[in-house]
């Protein structure tokens, strides 16, 4: 992989693409930490977004959508291409068909006002479409396979229309080999306004009640045999353990909020010192959900 030179750059210019130079990465991750980001490249359009995929072909570079699920290297990136500002969708009767960059708890809120229900597990999550495409995100029992009827991927000059099945997605992953997810179509079911609001206040009301509200990249650990990582976590002992800004949240014990100004290293030293702790006594490995990005 080569890196992103003047020449990329030239090219992403004369395509009319938006670019931004030395980016604070903290100013990206929703965890609120990283290095810089030499060049952050934003797409405003879904074929604006397959031009950077084609322009940007064999060059290393991190794509991101809000990255609530990311922590950025504090050592900085050379590039991040994000989706974020990739929007549009389009209803049709019980079918919504929303770009990669829109945001899932503003379509669960609005497809709720409209009576549609599937999409209501979602709000709280600050998840772009590609990013809960790729994660297979999911809460509450129901995962992004359970609503989605098919998604737009771009993958080496070629879209295709694939099923959740065709991606294999499952907890918490999905086999998009290298794919970029241009826009997914949902599969949702009439209902009553009341009934979607309902719901969707229900749950916004237990994230409050159960999740912190500090700067946080979600659950850090994936769940061990159905069972939540927090178990584990919880009876370590490691509640309110510290390194620098980053600490153990004390209401979910498995999200690691920043206190302050807090590092992506002091973030992956926690980290570190939870699955150790855990392995010693419980001798459970766990497994991360949220995804390290550095070149
Ligand atoms: C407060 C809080 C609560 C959360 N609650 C939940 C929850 O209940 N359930 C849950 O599952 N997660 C939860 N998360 C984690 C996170 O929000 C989800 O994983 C979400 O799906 C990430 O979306 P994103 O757009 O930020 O993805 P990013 O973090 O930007 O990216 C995540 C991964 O997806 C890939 N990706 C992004 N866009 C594309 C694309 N277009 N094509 C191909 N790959 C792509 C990236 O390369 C990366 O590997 C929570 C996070 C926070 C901060």
């Amino acid at each position: 992989m080569e890196k992103i030179s003047v020449k990329h750059i030239e090219l992403l210019k004369v395509r009319e693409i938006a670019l931004e130079f030395e980016v604070d990465g903290s100013r990206i991750s929703t965890f609120g930490s990283g290095g810089i980001v030499k060049t952050l490249v934003i797409p405003k359009t879904i074929d604006e977004l397959k031009q950077v995929i084609d322009t940007l072909m064999g060059v290393e570079y991190h794509l991101l959508g809000f990255s609530s699920n990311s922590l950025i290297s504090d050592e900085g990136v050379d590039c991040i291409v994000t989706t974020r500002q990739v929007k549009g969708f389009t209803i049709n009767g019980e079918y919504l068909t929303a770009a990669v960059g829109e945001s899932m708890h503003h379509l669960a809120t609005l497809t709720a006002k409209k009576g549609l229900t599937g999409l209501e597990f979602l709000v709280g999550v600050p998840a772009t479409v590609g990013g809960a495409v790729a994660m297979n995100a999911g809460a509450f029992g129901q995962e992004m396979k359970d609503c989605l009827s098919s998604v737009r991927v771009y993958r080496n000059g070629l879209e295709q229309t694939l099923t959740p099945m065709d991606l294999k997605m499952a907890y918490r992953t999905t086999m998009l080999n290298g794919g970029v997810v241009l826009e997914a179509v949902f599969k949702l079911k009439k209902s009553t306004v009341a009934g979607c609001l309902e719901k969707i206040q229900s749950n916004l009301e237990y994230r409050r009640r159960t999740q912190p509200i500090e700067k946080s990249l979600g659950s850090v650990f994936k769940r061990v045999s159905g069972k939540s990582a927090a178990v584990y976590i919880q009876q370590a002992n490691l509640k309110g353990s510290q390194i620098g800004g980053a600490e153990v949240s004390e209401k979910h014990c498995n999200f690691i909020i920043n206190k302050g100004n807090a590092s992506s290293t002091d973030y992956l030293q926690l980290l570190e010192k939870v699955r150790s702790t855990v392995y010693e006594k419980y001798n459970v490995r766990l497994e991360t959900e949220i995804k390290y990005i550095k070149d």
